[in-house]
C-alpha cells in the first residue's frame, strides 16, 4: 500500500508556533521533504528530530519528485515541508500535492501557522469573503495586469512581498487601487512584528526608502 505525504506548517518566526502534531508527524514520519536543507535542519534540531532529508523545491524537481514518489509508491511516509508556514502557499508544495494526487497517494494536511491568516485575522478588515494574491510578478507587465484585475475586488486582498520590492509594490497598488486602506504587517509572530494600519497613499510617503523584513499586505477591497 502507498504511504502518505504529510503538509507539514512549521512556525513564521515564533518557534512556539509549532503544534504538538506536527511534532509527533515529523518524528514518526520515514523521511522529511523540505525547502532549503538549512532552514529544516535549523528546525529539526531545535525539535530534537533527526530524520533524513531530502530538499525539493531546487531545479532538479523532475528528478526530486522520481525519488520521492517511488519512496511514497514503496509505502514509506514523507512530511513535507517550507522554509515557514503552510507548505503549497506561495511555495512550489503544490506541486508535490498534485504529483500524489494524480497517482493515488494520500495527502494529509497537518495545518498550523500562515502568514496570509495571521495577518488577515488582526488587520480588522472584512474577514467574511477574501482573496490571497500572493506575490506580484517581477514582470511590469503582469504585475500591471494582475492589479488592473483587481480594481473591482470587492473582497479583502491579501498580496506577499518581499522588502526590497515593498516600495514598488505600494506605489504600483496606489496607481492601481487609488487611495484605500492598507495594513502593512510586518515581521509577524517575531520579536520586532509591526503592524501599520494606513492607507496606499500614506504609505507610498512612508515607505519611500528600502524595507526590511518579511512583509504581508492586506488591502480593502473596492467600495462604491
Ligand atoms: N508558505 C508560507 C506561508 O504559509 O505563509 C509563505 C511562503 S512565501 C515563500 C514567503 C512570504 O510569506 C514572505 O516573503 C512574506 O511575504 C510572507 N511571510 C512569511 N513569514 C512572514 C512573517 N513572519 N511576517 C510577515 N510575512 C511573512
Amino acid at each position: 500500500m502507498p504511504g502518505t505525504l504529510y503538509l507539514v506548517s512549521t512556525p513564521i518566526g515564533n518557534d512556539g508556533d509549532i503544534t504538538l502534531r506536527a511534532i509527533k508527524t515529523l518524528s514518526d514520519v520515514d523521511f522529511i521533504a523540505c525547502e532549503h536543507i538549512k532552514a529544516a535542519n535549523v528546525l529539526l534540531r531545535r525539535l530534537s528530530i533527526e530524520k533524513p532529508i531530502i530538499e525539493c523545491f531546487g531545479s532538479n524537481r523532475l528528478q526530486i519528485t522520481k525519488q520521492i514518489m517511488t519512496r511514497l509508491n514503496q509505502g514509506e511516509s514523507c512530511a513535507l515541508i517550507s522554509d515557514a508556514g503552510s507548505p503549497a502557499i506561495a511555495d512550489p508544495g503544490e506541486y508535490y500535492v498534485r504529483a500524489c494526487l494524480a497517482l493515488g497517494i494520500r495527502v494529509v494536511s497537518v495545518p498550523g501557522p500562515c502568514a496570509a491568516i495571521a495577518a488577515l485575522t488582526v488587520s480588522g478588515l472584512q474577514t467574511g469573503r477574501f482573496t490571497f494574491e500572493g506575490f506580484l510578478s517581477k514582470a511590469k507587465k503582469s504585475r500591471y495586469e494582475h492589479l488592473e484585475g483587481l480594481k473591482n475586488e470587492r473582497r479583502t486582498m491579501i498580496f506577499y512581498e518581499v522588502s526590497r520590492k515593498l516600495k514598488a509594490t505600494i506605489a504600483d497598488m496606489s496607481d492601481a487601487f487609488g487611495d484605500r486602506k492598507v495594513i502593512i504587517l510586518r515581521d509577524l509572530t517575531k520579536p520586532g512584528e509591526d503592524c501599520f494600519s494606513t492607507t496606499l497613499f500614506n504609505a507610498k510617503s512612508k515607505y519611500d526608502k528600502p524595507a526590511k523584513g518579511e512583509y504581508v499586505l492586506v488591502v480593502e477591497g473596492y467600495t462604491d
